[in-house]
């Protein structure tokens, strides 16, 4: 006898569509009714995986990790309904950067090491664009301007892309001089730079679950870098207008939690709910994802049954009105499916 699973609420099917009734027939989703009783019916929400464009596999608090925990960690992502990864996990940099979480290379050797990554890697090279300079007390790019063009060219050569950690505001002209791909994080934007990243087709993945904690940075460094602590304490002020301005203007905006090392895996919900909760009407979002088509999960296979997707739909109307604690988000056969919970 065949095994039916039935989930009894709204299946949303594209950013504005719902359906109802679907079953899993021994693991192979259909929107046709079995013969068979469900042996199990799931009540909530089903919509299609959630895309994490900004996540590190592998990575704990102090640097690497044991292959039995990176997979632990990408089942905690996929169990809270991340179903695809970009991984931001081999990031470069200077000495200045955390011990333990990059190819820590001079400013002569980023070139080659850039170049080497795109052939190593799967399609994407990540910079370090700055970090605290601790004889100057602030934040200050890692490598010269210069220096970053040529990497990014190289990279390019090698069919790679590059998209890098930004926080200041200057290391945003640079990367955007040099042609860059994508930013993380730029908490430094500037109205200026808006007609830039939208004629140039750069993306932004704010991390604003990431961003929260720039005041326990700043509360941390006060002692010793008084600079660097307020000009952290000042980007954290704007984290909100900013992605909106963003947003607003036309700029594409992913959804990536940046967990891995003081972000624990598992929060892509909170990370879209914090867009949310910045300006982005949900669908954005939620539907916004790096260089996949926006819906169309069923076109896709999943309601065949042939494993997961990446599409990512809105829009829980609950979560709309109040997000809460109360949902509870999981995964199962390549959807991500909500719930509500009694609290
Ligand atoms: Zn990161």
């Amino acid at each position: 006898m065949r095994h039916v699973v039935e989930f009894s609420g709204p299946i949303l099917t594209g950013p504005e569509t719902i359906r109802h009734g679907l079953w899993s027939v021994d693991g192979v989703l259909t929107f046709t009714k079995p013969v068979e009783d469900a042996a199990q019916v799931l009540p909530g929400w089903v919509m299609p995986g959630f895309v994490d464009a900004h996540c590190h596999l592998g990575l704990g608090p102090s640097g690497a990790v044991s292959q039995d925990e990176a997979e632990s960690q990408a089942r905690t992502d996929r169990d809270a309904g991340t179903l695809l990864v970009r991984d931001a996990g081999s990031p470069l940099d200077t000495r200045r950067y955390l011990r333990g979480f990059a190819a820590e290379v001079e400013p002569d050797q980023l070139v080659d090491t850039v170049r080497q990554q795109a052939r190593d890697g799967d399609g994407w090279v990540k910079l370090v664009g700055d970090w605290i300079d601790r004889d100057a007390g602030d934040l200050a790019p890692s490598f010269p301007a210069a220096v970053v063009r040529d990497a990014i060219a190289a990279a390019h050569d090698e069919g790679a892309r590059v998209t890098a950690h930004c926080f200041a505001t200057e290391t945003l002209d640079q990367m955007l001089d040099a042609d860059i791909d994508c930013i993380e994080h730029a908490t430094g934007l500037q109205s200026r730079h808006l007609p830039r990243f939208v004629e140039q087709g750069v993306p932004i993945v704010p991390t604003l679950i990431n961003i929260a904690t720039f005041p326990e940075i700043a509360a941390a460094a006060e002692a010793k870098f008084p600079r660097y602590a307020a000009h952290m304490r000042s980007l954290w002020e704007g984290r909100t207008e900013r992605v909106r301005a963003a947003f607003d203007a036309g700029v594409q905006i992913f959804a990536g939690t940046d967990a891995g090392s003081v972000i624990r895996h598992g929060r892509i919900a909170e990370e879209i709910l914090a867009l949310h909760a910045a300006g982005l009407p949900i669908t954005a979002a939620w539907t916004r994802q790096p260089g996949l088509p926006g819906n169309g999960w069923e076109q896709a296979g999943c309601a065949r049954g042939s494993g997961p997707t990446s599409w990512s739909v809105p829009k829980i109307p609950g979560w709309c009105r109040r997000p809460s604690p109360g949902w509870h988000m999981w995964c199962w056969q390549g959807l991500s499916y909500a719930e509500q919970r009694a609290e």
